[in-house]
């Protein structure tokens, strides 16, 4: 892998990950007259839950699916620039210019109106877009292993700098793809999020695992690694480093976790070994998923890894991946029970699912 950096014509950092090292020099210049923009990004937590929401108007109006000879992650032609100035690129990551969080977000009061129970602050973390390949018409279950190895150092790159960046306390690359997903670009591609708080799903992961590891004297991961693998039942694909399998207890109508056998506590603690390992799996996972319903699965990729600065020997790297499709034309919506009190009933058992998944041909 070779990694190149370079800065877009407002300033946003971009960074090329080659394949190989005779790659062609990244070193086009961005010719657009783009202003800086002034991302307004807030959050404030909420006093009933605990949990802080973030507030991005300025996002509002952020490009929604532009026509596929307009699209802002396609490298750049003569005449029409993009957002990567290149005319190829193999893996490229730039700061999202619509960003959730950004740094430089100006100061706010503390407190929303002066509510003291509610909490406010700047928006302050960073957004970044990384784009898996320069063809438009593709998918990440349809790179080569080589290819995803690329994006793993990517994502583990990327993931060492946020982590560094003063206020993020949490970094979180992740895949959204599909319409039903609300993807607003078809260009194959992923976001990674610095988040400036630990997020609620991994502070309730954090606890599980202190309890059980209070009680027991081992990692609940590693129990539940063993446990599964044992049983069989749910276990989609396993490999020398990796195991894929749906969890016990799946919310969504398909549902996969992709856990690394060793505990590390984020992607940049991986082997050589155990990132091309996981390049092979997770494209038989995709595979997979691909071939459930005849039709490109939308579906959510979520890397779940250690905070910034608390529960790093407690937290256990995995990759959920799961979509909102329970037919090949169903959607799974989040009514009632969902939405309202956080309760997900599944149509399909945990086993079920699995078993699907392990029958499709690819
Ligand atoms: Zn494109």
């Amino acid at each position: 892998m070779r990694r190149t950096t370079g800065e877009l014509a407002d300033g946003r950092e971009i960074i090329y990950f080659d394949d190989t090292p005779d790659a062609p020099p990244r070193d086009a210049v961005d010719t657009r007259d783009l202003p800086r923009a002034q991302p307004l990004s807030e959050v404030r937590r909420d006093p009933l839950t605990g949990e802080w929401v973030a507030m991005a108007a300025h996002r509002q109006t952020r490009t929604y699916k532009p026509p596929a000879d307009l699209c802002p992650l396609c490298p750049s032609t003569p005449g029409k620039p993009t957002e990567i100035p290149e005319s190829s690129y193999d893996v490229v990551v730039f700061e999202n210019r619509f960003p959730s969080f950004a740094e430089g977000v100006p100061d706010l009061p503390s407190t929303v109106d002066g509510m003291p129970m509610v909490a406010r602050a700047a928006g302050r973390g960073r957004c970044e877009v990384v784009c898996f390949t320069s063809d438009h018409d593709t998918s990440f279950g349809s790179l080569p292993a080589s290819r995803v190895r690329t994006v793993v150092d990517a994502w583990a790159d990327r993931t060492t700098a946020l982590n560094a960046i003063p206020g993020v306390e949490q970094v979180f690359p992740f895949e959204n793809r599909g319409e039903e997903i609300g993807v607003t670009l078809s260009h194959p591609h992923g976001q990674v999020y610095g988040y400036p708080f630990v997020t609620p799903k991994t502070e309730r992961m954090l606890a599980a695992a202190a309890d059980y590891q209070a009680s027991h004297g081992r990692p609940l991961m590693g129990d539940i690694l063993a446990a599964e693998r044992a049983a069989g039942t749910r276990v989609i694909a396993e490999s020398e480093y990796w195991t894929a399998f749906v969890p016990a207890a799946a919310r969504w109508p398909v549902e996969v976790h992709v856990v690394p056998h060793r505990q590390v506590p984020d992607l940049p603690a991986l082997t050589d070994a155990e990132r091309d390992d996981f390049a092979s799996l997770y494209l038989a996972v995709l595979h997979r998923l691909d071939a459930l319903y005849g039709r490109p699965l939308p579906y959510i990729a979520a890397w779940h890894q250690a905070p910034v600065r608390t529960g790093r020997d407690l937290a256990w790297l995995h990759l959920e991946v799961f979509s909102i499709l329970r037919t090949a034309d169903k959607l799974k919506y989040l009514a009632g029970s969902e939405s309202g009190m956080g309760v997900w009933v599944n149509d399909a058992t945990p086993e079920q699912i699995a078993e699907r998944l392990r029958a499709t041909h690819n």
